[in-house]
């Protein structure tokens, strides 16, 4: 758990969030401005700050954190598609320095993404 750090906060449960997944690694719970009528966030419990800080270790970790975002999606009746977006340093728009997979549905999505 890193002190500042929002989402370290909501798997401590200092900051309430509706959750849609929970394993021993993972957390998922919905964004608090969703970009599509079906928004969540995949976090590993972990504290990583960025792609970039990812080792070999966290492998089997981000596995299942794939592997979820298809639970929830096949859950959710995303059957037509989804996208997932994951944001790595500033210019891609990243604003939450813990490691996070948005889980987008229930909407088309154009390609290439702004
Ligand atoms: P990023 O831009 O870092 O890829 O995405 C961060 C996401 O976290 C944004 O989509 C934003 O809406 C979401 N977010 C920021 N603060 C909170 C919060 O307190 N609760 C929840 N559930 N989502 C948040
Ligand atoms: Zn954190």
């Amino acid at each position: 758990m890193e002190k500042d750090c929002l989402f370290c906060k909501i798997i401590a449960g200092e900051i309430p969030a509706e959750k849609v997944y929970e394993d021993e690694r993972i957390l998922g719970f919905k964004d608090i401005r969703p970009a599509a009528p079906f928004h969540a966030l995949l976090i590993p419990k972990e504290h990583i700050p960025t792609f970039n800080d990812l080792g070999e270790a966290h492998d089997a970790m981000m596995g299942g954190l794939l592997r979820a975002a298809a639970a929830i999606a096949r859950q959710e009746g995303l059957d037509e598609g989804y996208r997932l977006v994951g944001n790595c340093l500033k210019a891609a728009g990243q604003e939450v320095y813990h490691i996070h997979v948005h889980l987008l549905g229930g909407r088309g999505f154009n390609w290439p993404p702004g």
